[in-house]
């Protein structure tokens, strides 16, 4: 692929509505973007989603740079690669870090489907016409949640995705339920319920769509308990952090869906196959949100083409989060619609006054 040099700026921007979860509230959004150029002055683009600090996975915005800068552009730039598939192989000698190895993974992908002139969802076999859009909402309180959700439906969603824990769960899921009988909720525990089963099997006949990670992502047993016991589908999200983990789940039957999130399975290879894997075992499957930026939600959306995202993603439009966006033009969301960005790789380019304004830090890797 010819690679010439890597521009990795270190961004932070303000939310314009603060995210709440049961683990704790984002207000500023730390990330990482990564440029990645070729001989021929072509750029790809990738985006790291860790956050500033461990409270949704192990890595964070500083382990990433660290493994990025020392680990993984040194190995990227070792010898040249073919194909973005090799990349796997070519970072195996790094464990873990699956935050890292996807923003030069994702930034490997936009380069290579930029030379093949095409867009970048062609490349992984994406044959869907649009991407289907929901929205996660991080409420302080029930009547936030209730407006929150009935903007979200007034603009187009499909399915709104609402934080719960033990003791704020069958309360605002009932009323947001008598408010908005026709909308998809899906209730996202982010591992809250462990010790809690009994506050979990209560929501079994609230007609949720799913409920998402209840306990602790590495507890693949106790999350096949408690499908067997309830018809509302478990969907996993922490628990899936690479395809082998995907594997798991789906052979100890501790999920019915999987919330695919590029950042944290180690980058777009490995979610393809997760997405293949979940096809052939009847698994629902759709696309993640981090509270990202432009880069890393126009990837989402090249993902969300391909055949098996059937149900609404995290896709929401980049105005929800951000006064301005870091690329152009930003994701729109119609209807709970996204139409795919026109031009090839990923199809949206860096909006270099705004990226300017918000980076607090900046290096060049060379060969
Ligand atoms: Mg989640």
């Amino acid at each position: 692929m010819n690679l010439s040099n890597a521009v990795i700026s270190r961004v932070s921007m303000t939310l314009k509505t603060p995210f709440h979860t049961s683990l704790g509230t984002v207000t500023d959004r730390e990330g990482i973007v990564i440029e990645l150029y070729d001989n021929e002055g072509q750029c790809g683009l990738g985006e790291g989603v860790a956050f500033s600090t461990p409270w949704y996975t192990e890595e964070t915005v500083e382990s990433s740079l660290t493994v990025i800068r020392h680990q993984l552009l040194p190995l990227l730039f070792q010898e040249p690669i073919s194909h973005p598939e090799d990349l796997e192989g070519r970072l195996s000698s790094v464990r873990g870090n699956p935050m890292a190895k996807a923003s030069v993974d994702m930034a490997v992908w936009d380069l290579f489907a930029k030379q093949q002139g095409v867009p970048l969802s062609s490349c992984i076999g994406g044959t869907r016409t649009h991407a289907l859009a929901g929205v996660a909402i991080g409420s302080k309180d029930l009547p936030d949640l209730i407006e929150q959700a009935e903007q979200a439906q007034k603009q187009g969603y499909q399915r709104v995705k609402v934080k719960i824990r033990p003791g704020y769960d069958i309360e605002p899921l009932t009323v947001l339920r008598s408010r908005l009988p026709d909308i998809h909720i899906l209730a996202d525990a982010n591992s809250a319920y462990s010790g809690y089963t009994e506050d979990l099997l209560a929501l079994d006949d609230l007609g949720l769509q799913m409920i998402e990670q209840p306990f602790a992502p590495d507890d693949l047993a106790e999350h096949a308990a408690i499908q067997r016991r309830m018809k509302t589908p478990i969907c996993l999200d922490e628990s899936i952090n690479s395809y082998s983990a995907a594997v798991n789940a789906v052979s100890f039957k501790s999920c019915r869906v999987i919330n695919l999130k590029i950042g944290r399975v180690g980058g777009i290879t490995a979610a393809r196959k997760i997405h293949d894997l979940c096809m052939v075992h009847d698994i629902q499957v759709w696309c993640g949100g981090m509270l990202e930026f432009g880069i890393s939600r126009a990837h989402n959306v090249s993902l969300s083409l391909l055949p098996g995202f059937t149900i609404p993603g995290d896709l929401s439009a980049s105005s929800r989060y951000w006064a301005e966006d870091i690329t152009t033009p930003e994701l729109v969301v119609n209807e709970g619609v996204v139409k795919p960005f026109s031009g090839n790789g990923i199809g949206v380019e860096l909006n270099r006054r705004r990226l300017d304004e918000v980076t607090i830090e900046r290096f060049e890797y060379k060969k």
